[in-house]
This record gives C-alpha cells, sequence and structure tokens, in this order.
C-alpha cells in the first residue's frame, strides 16, 4: 500500500515514518533524501540540482518530478511507496496524481499528524542532545535529570537553529501550503487525522489502526 504522510516540523513525523518502514516494509519516499542521493551520484540531474541550490535557488517542480517518477516507475518501490514530505504543493499533487496512474498505483490513506503551534514550539525548542552518547531530551516533555540520564551534564546542548520566531514562521508556512492539499485528500476519502500531541508510541498505536 501507498501512504503520505504529513506534519509540521516538530511533529514527530520522522519517527513515524521510520516506524512505518520498518513495520510494513514500505520504501520512504523524500524529496530530500532523493535530492542528496543524485547529488551524492554526481549524476546530469545532481549537477543541475547542486548548482540550483548552490545559488540560493528552490529545486525545480520538473527536476523534483522526474526524481519522484524514477521512484514510481520501478516496480520494486511499487505498493510500497511512503511519501514522506511531498507533495508539497498543488502542482505536485496533481502531478503525482498523474504519476499514480500512469503505473497503475494507488494511494491508501493519507496521514496527517496534527499538531498545535505551542506543542511544536515546546517540543522543538525544548529539545536537548546529549553529546555523549547521542541521546536526546526535552526540557518540557522528558528533562535528561528525570530520565536516568548518566552523563555529565556539561554535554548537553540545546539546539540553536531551532528559536521561537523561525520555529512559528515554518509553522505557518507550513499551514498555509499544506492546507490545501488536506483538503484535496480529505474530498477523496483519503485523509486521516492523527493526533500528533499524543506521546510517539501512542502516535504509532493510532497510526497501526489505520493499516491493514
Ligand atoms: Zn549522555
Amino acid at each position: 500500500m501507498n501512504i503520505i504522510i504529513f506534519g509540521p516540523p516538530g511533529a514527530g513525523k520522522g519517527t513515524q515514518a521510520e516506524n512505518l518502514v520498518k513495520d510494513y516494509n514500505l520504501f520512504k519516499v523524500s524529496t530530500g533524501d532523493l535530492l542528496r542521493e543524485e547529488i551524492n551520484k554526481e549524476t546530469k540531474l545532481g549537477i543541475q540540482i547542486k548548482s540550483s541550490i548552490s545559488r540560493g535557488f528552490f529545486v525545480a517542480d520538473d527536476i523534483i518530478n522526474t526524481l519522484i517518477e524514477n521512484i514510481i516507475s520501478d516496480s520494486a518501490n511499487q505498493n510500497r511507496m511512503l511519501f514522506d514530505g511531498y507533495p508539497r504543493n498543488f502542482n505536485q499533487v496533481k502531478k503525482l496524481d498523474l504519476l499514480l496512474n500512469k503505473y497503475n498505483q494507488k494511494i491508501f490513506s493519507v496521514i496527517n499528524l496534527n499538531t498545535d503551534r505551542d506543542t511544536v514550539v515546546k517540543r522543538l525548542l525544548g529539545r536537548i542532545v546529549c553529546l555523549k552518547c547521542g541521546s536526546t531530551f526535552n526540557k518540557f516533555f522528558k528533562p535528561p535529570s528525570k530520565s536516568g540520564h548518566k552523563c555529565e551534564s556539561k554535554h548537553l546542548i540545546t539546539r540553536s537553529d531551532d528559536n521561537e520566531k523561525t520555529i512559528i514562521k515554518r509553522f505557518i508556512t507550513y499551514e498555509e501550503k499544506t492546507l490545501p492539499i488536506l483538503n484535496y485528500y480529505k474530498k477523496q476519502n483519503l485523509l486521516t487525522n492523527i493526533d500528533g500531541m499524543n506521546k510517539i508510541d501512542e502516535i504509532y498505536k493510532e497510526i497501526r489502526q489505520i493499516m491493514p
């Protein structure tokens, strides 16, 4: 089955996607990964991508669509694709429909991790990482002091790229872009909203319920 997963930054989408990939043998289709892979392999497309990124441009939809078609046309991926971070705009939605049709593929379900602004801010602002052992914590939800963490506190760092203004701006942009896409899938009865403010394993339990 092919799945699309949506959620704002900080909704824990990456973790849930990983769970699904592992438990249902899905193939994660992330445009970020595809672009990086193309750049690393130094393909003709990869060189083009690298040049737009280095000049500060967005990667054109045409390039994204070509990469996505490469994935969908490959029978090894068919009926097991988990789209993560794609489609990102309405052009991509339409293109995805065309490609799915062309290769006789269907979307089984569209999962939306519904998360409010405050939760996202707290999750991202509260992030703490231990540089010694790699454990992650959260100042609000999972403080290292209460998690039985043994390393000295000097190893703990907060992520400096997550300041509140940036987080809120990213959240608003995400909502504006994603709402019309969610409505589109809702009209086709494909959308399932999942409470992204729950604990991670509770969220995953809910996701499992919609899987066959
Ligand atoms: Zn540690």
